[in-house]
């Protein structure tokens, strides 16, 4: 449904590709993915919403790095399109899972499929940064049992929304914290030795959230997570229905706009419809275009 993307920058002089890889499609309640409320007015909002939004792709970001591949968040399985899969979690869950969003996923979306596609052998992904714990982000785990997988210690302590019952069994996360700063984000973690793939605490989704900065020789990509759903809303200020802190969105928009207005800033929502386009096309975040 939506099209995969591959496209070349470069390090240090070096080409690298970046790869965009939908998992499969969701769809939200409309006023779920943007509202002029907030707190527990815009959560009975969107409960009550009876509308969705379009179709939205799942993006899976990978990395082919000099220091090896990496892998930004994992994508859903097929496993998400049975109505039995939510029980595990308990009655609440599974009806808030079963009625407010909507999931197309066929075993060719999953992101192991995607990665031979590509003829990426997974055995020698280098790790999988999680920008956080939710369903859409880590029903693809599965498929890298033997990997590192990268997670923010204050998503892992303090998760919001989550499914634990629906994580791997194996799973133990290398907990990261996020304790030296990178350009306007006080809080960061550099994921390499030469300090250009960047995690930046991007709070507001949920306490945790990260999202993930590549710094190459012409930009910067910026692999948000779910800190919005699309470009205009960090534009123009508009803020999602389901935030567990205002005050953390406000500060992640404020610092994604400084950093737009330092560094020409790829950005790339997880399930923003463009983002593969914007990632071909090196096309910048602008705040002057209105
Ligand atoms: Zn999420």
């Amino acid at each position: 449904m939506f099209k995969n993307v591959s496209a070349t920058f470069s390090i240090q002089g070096e080409p690298i590709q970046v790869h965009a890889v939908s998992t499969g499609a969701v769809a939200v309640k409309t006023k779920f993915r943007e509202s002029r409320k907030k707190g527990w007015r815009a959560q009975l909002d969107f409960l009550l919403d009876k509308t969705f939004t379009e179709w939205m792709p799942i993006w899976v970001w990978i990395i082919e790095h000099p220091e090896g591949i990496f892998i930004i968040d994992t994508g859903e399985n097929t496993r998400v399109n049975s109505p039995e899969y939510f029980k595990s979690s308990g009655m609440f869950s599974n009806w808030i899972n079963t009625t407010q969003f909507r999931f197309q996923v066929s075993r060719a979306d999953e992101i192991d499929q995607q990665l031979i596609r590509l003829g990426i052998d997974k055995s020698i992904v280098h790790a999988v940064v999680l920008t956080h714990l939710h369903l859409d982000h880590v029903d693809g785990l599965y498929h890298f049992p033997e990997t590192r997988i990268v997670v923010h210690r204050r998503e892992w302590e303090k998760p919001y929304g989550n499914l634990p019952k629906l994580y791997p069994y194996w799973l133990q996360p290398d907990l990261i914290t996020l304790d030296t700063s990178y350009k306007t984000f006080s809080q960061a973690q550099f994921l390499t030795k030469a300090k250009d793939l960047i995690a930046v605490h991007t709070p507001g989704h949920t306490y945790g959230h990260m999202s993930v900065l590549l710094k190459t020789d012409t930009c910067h990509i910026l692999f948000a997570g779910d800190i919005c759903y699309y470009e205009e809303q960090v534009t123009h200020q508009r803020f999602s229905g389901i935030n567990v802190t205002y005050k953390g969105a406000e500060s992640s928009y404020a610092n994604i706009r400084a950093l737009a207005q330092q560094e020409p800033l790829i950005f790339l929502p997880s399930h923003d419809a463009n983002a593969g386009e914007r990632l071909a096309g090196h096309a910048f975040l602008n705040f002057d275009r209105g």
